[in-house]
């Protein structure tokens, strides 16, 4: 029964404006065409050129992706070590690892890299990235397919030889190789490029123009990144025409591209969907509350009292009175709320539970709280661990008002697809002194991309402040380094 859901709202639109496109089997990805139908808003419109960008992009991944002649030869050409002059098809591997939250990030990025650069994307299939979505490309796969000539790729890391930034140490390229034969020569078939946390200035110099243009000439690129990149890619000159035409809205990238890649399998929305509909859809206001919890905290009282003050002081809940007997009875016509907390710990949804049962609100409005899990710990990379993460990330993404932790991934998925820009729980200055605002409305609903160059490249070698070069991008409330598209 689909009557509790906004499909008769006249913004109900399952393509989301020509981001999806029809044709997928509907069997196989409940998600892709239903997911509309979940959201009370419809969220941004993706560009026309966004669009088109991306219909031409599933052609390049049906030409060149795992199957065709393309792939084979330029896996021919892996093998070899050998580049070639010009090659028919480029790639991009983007390595899966740590969290769920960072994976789909690193995943974004990539894809939005290779949109830029003309690459098919593969994505490495390890922690269940297989398992968790459907095919976003029509007649193609993202999934890097067993039997890659790297059989080391997902170990690729810092120490690697062939990385990036060790080229440039090395000189690889050779800096003025103008002679078109020595310069083919010099191309290697495949460099590693890693973006990570620990990456080095001569990681970083991949955001400059110059090595963009070396870049170009590699016809396989593995990446492994733990962070949203986008932000940088924005700081990059070459790319930057290329990208306002893209996003005439800066502030809506992962927005779009997570809801163009991201469709949970149906295993997941049948998490989703089960849940929304038992616990969600009657409410007439949805609150998300995502608290991340990091290794073993014991349960975390100021942590508790900063939810509630955050939630009442700026109405995204309703005060409670403090009387024991409420002068105002429960008023059966009033709007009910619902809140969903998603968090490793039961306690504080437990909490908020008690709050608003021993309590009446001074709206008269009922609040039921729920938490679809309590995991207790961080498991990475086992799938029923995994499935309950992305459906939480999902459900969560369905809530009218969103409440984040700072800097984690986790919520920043969830207010991407949902299109809502968060009230973010600021972290304490010092672990055991309450946070003064408890929180403030985040600046957009974009990710914070934590470790962006801050140099002007191989120019000045000296800080930049990103915001001035490319004013959409500006600082991250949460992390003080970071940087994010307003
Ligand atoms: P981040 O570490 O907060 O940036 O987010 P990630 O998603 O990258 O990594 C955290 C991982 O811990 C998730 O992917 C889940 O595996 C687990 N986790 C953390 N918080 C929750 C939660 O609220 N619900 C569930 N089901 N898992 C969580």
């Amino acid at each position: 029964d689909h009557s509790l859901l906004h499909s008769s709202s006249s913004h109900h639109d399952r393509l989301y404006g020509g981001l999806l496109i029809e044709g997928f089997n509907v069997q196989s990805c409940h998600s892709r065409y239903q997911s509309a139908m979940y959201r009370r808003t419809a969220g941004r419109r993706p560009s026309p050129y966004l669009v088109s960008k991306l219909r031409r992009h599933e052609a390049l991944q049906r030409r060149c992706g795992p199957g065709t002649a393309a792939y084979s030869n330029a896996l021919e050409q892996l093998r070899s070590g050998k580049s070639v002059a010009s090659p028919e098809c480029s790639y991009l591997v983007s390595i899966s690892y740590r969290g769920l939250g960072n994976r789909l990030l690193a995943a974004a990025s990539a894809f939005l890299y290779a949109l830029l650069t003309d690459r098919v994307l593969l994505v490495d299939p390890s922690n269940a990235m297989d398992e968790l979505f459907c095919e976003p490309f029509l007649g193609a796969t993202w999934l890097l397919p067993p039997g890659f000539p790297l059989t080391n790729y997902t170990n690729f890391d810092i120490d690697t030889a062939e990385r990036y930034g060790n080229m440039v140490k090395n000189d690889v390229f050779g800096s003025d190789a103008t002679d078109a034969s020595t310069a083919v020569q010099q191309v290697p078939a495949f460099a590693y490029v890693h973006l990570n946390y620990d990456a080095t200035l001569e990681d970083k110099y991949f955001f400059c123009d110059d090595d963009q243009r070396q870049l170009r000439r590699v016809q396989w690129l593995v990446m492994r990144m733990d962070n949203y990149i986008v932000p940088g890619l924005f700081l990059v000159p070459a790319f930057q025409d290329e990208l306002d035409t893209m996003f005439p809205e800066p502030d809506t990238v992962f927005h779009h591209l997570g809801r163009y890649l991201f469709h949970p399998s149906n295993h997941v929305w049948g998490l989703v969907a089960r849940y929304y509909h038992t616990y969600l859809a009657s409410a007439k206001k949805r609150v998300g509350i995502q608290v991340r919890i990091y290794g073993a905290l014991p349960d975390s009282p100021a942590l508790l009292e900063q939810i509630t003050t955050c939630t009442q002081k700026e109405r995204l809940l309703p005060e409670i009175l403090a009387e024991r007997e409420p002068t105002i009875s429960p008023d059966p016509g009033a709007k009910s709320i619902a809140v969903i907390v998603t968090s490793l710990k039961s306690c504080y949804s437990d909490e908020l539970k008690r709050v608003y049962w021993e309590h009446a609100t001074a709206t008269g409005e009922a609040v039921s709280v729920h938490q679809p899990s309590h995991e207790e710990y961080q498991r990475s990379g086992a799938t029923s661990h995994e499935s309950k993460a992305w459906a939480e990330m999902y459900l969560l993404s369905l809530t009218d008002v969103l409440v984040t932790s700072s800097m984690s991934t986790f919520g920043y998925v969830a207010q991407g697809l949902g299109g809502v820009r968060p009230w973010l729980l600021y972290k304490p200055a010092n672990s055991s002194a309450p946070a003064d605002p408890p929180c403030g409305r985040d600046v957009s609903m974009e990710p914070c991309y934590f470790k962006p160059l801050s140099y002007d490249c191989r120019r000045q070698k000296q800080w930049v402040d990103p915001s001035t070069v490319v004013p959409h991008v500006q600082g991250c409330h949460d992390a003080g380094w970071g940087v994010k598209l307003v």
